[in-house]
């Protein structure tokens, strides 16, 4: 299951895993969206089934897991893709905060960071019940503390409070949930897809390098970890990430 994946990151996510041959659930909060994007899936010949999921919604992560746990024994893998970055597209009149506006901050954690542990809470019955779970967390470099400290690193004089730091606490929940797992079948691992052309932010279509379909494959390849992988790692396309 992939959330947020009726576009952007986590449609070709879903298309790469669909293609693989794996039987997909599309989560997404748009019944709509999701309806349509499923319906052009199926009709390419993809195993897609969608479910309505608002990762802000407390009562709607709960009734997705009602839906695929009747749909569905088990959960081989969790993608935990559905992220916003608003600070990147700020309202028109809105004051430019001296640090950070709250609010801001606040709807940019419930969805990034609060958002993924109640997926992963409510979903987790399911992925234990997988001969092989997995749950992967759509990080970024740019949550990296590490990275942020690199005067060397390309990302080095972006501050970008809010999204930087719900990335940097969603690997923390990679860490913990991994230690927490430890010993089940179940592994977690933070990836960063490089920088994509999606709608996250005005300008990336244009200006970042990767295409959603190569972007998805680090996804993928965190989805698809032999049994032998560490868990709680954090990966790209061109290997581990400093946290
Ligand atoms: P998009 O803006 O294109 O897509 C975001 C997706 O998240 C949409 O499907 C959106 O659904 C969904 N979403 C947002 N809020 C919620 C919510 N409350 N409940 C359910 N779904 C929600 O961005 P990307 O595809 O680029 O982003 C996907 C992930 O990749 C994010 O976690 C992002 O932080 C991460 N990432 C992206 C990078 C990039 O360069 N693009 C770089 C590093 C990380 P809807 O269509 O309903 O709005």
């Amino acid at each position: 299951m992939v959330t947020g994946g009726s576009r952007g990151l986590g449609l070709a996510v879903v298309e790469a895993l669909a293609t693989d041959g794996a039987t997909v659930v599309l989560a997404g909060r748009r019944p709509d969206a999701v309806r349509d994007v499923v319906a052009s899936l199926r009709a390419r010949g993809l195993d897609v089934s969608g479910v309505t999921l608002d990762v802000d919604d407390p009562a709607s992560v709960r009734s997705a897991a009602a839906e695929v746990s009747a749909r569905h024994d088990h959960l081989d893998v969790l993608v935990n893709n559905a992220g916003i970055l608003p600070e990147a597209s700020p309202e028109p009149g809105d004051e430019a905060p001296r640090f950070a506006d709250p609010t801001v901050f606040e709807r940019t954690f419930r969805t990034n960071v609060f958002g993924a542990v109640a997926v992963i809470e409510e979903f987790l019955p399911l992925l234990e019940r997988s001969r092989a779970g997995r749950v992967v967390n759509v990080s970024s470099t740019m949550g990296s503390l590490a990275d942020q400290q690199d005067p060397a690193s390309p990302y080095f004089g972006l501050v970008v409070p809010a999204y930087q730091a719900s990335k940097a606490a969603l690997n923390a929940v990679t860490v913990s949930l991994a230690k927490q797992l430890a010993g089940t079948r179940v592994k977690v691992t933070s990836v960063c897809p490089g920088w994509v052309q999606t709608d996250l932010a005005p300008g990336n279509h244009e200006q970042a390098p990767t295409p959603p379909a190569e972007a998805a494959r680090v996804v993928v390849r965190a989805a698809r970890l032999p049994d032998d992988a560490a868990s709680g790692s954090f990966l790209s396309a061109t290997g581990a990430v400093a946290w």
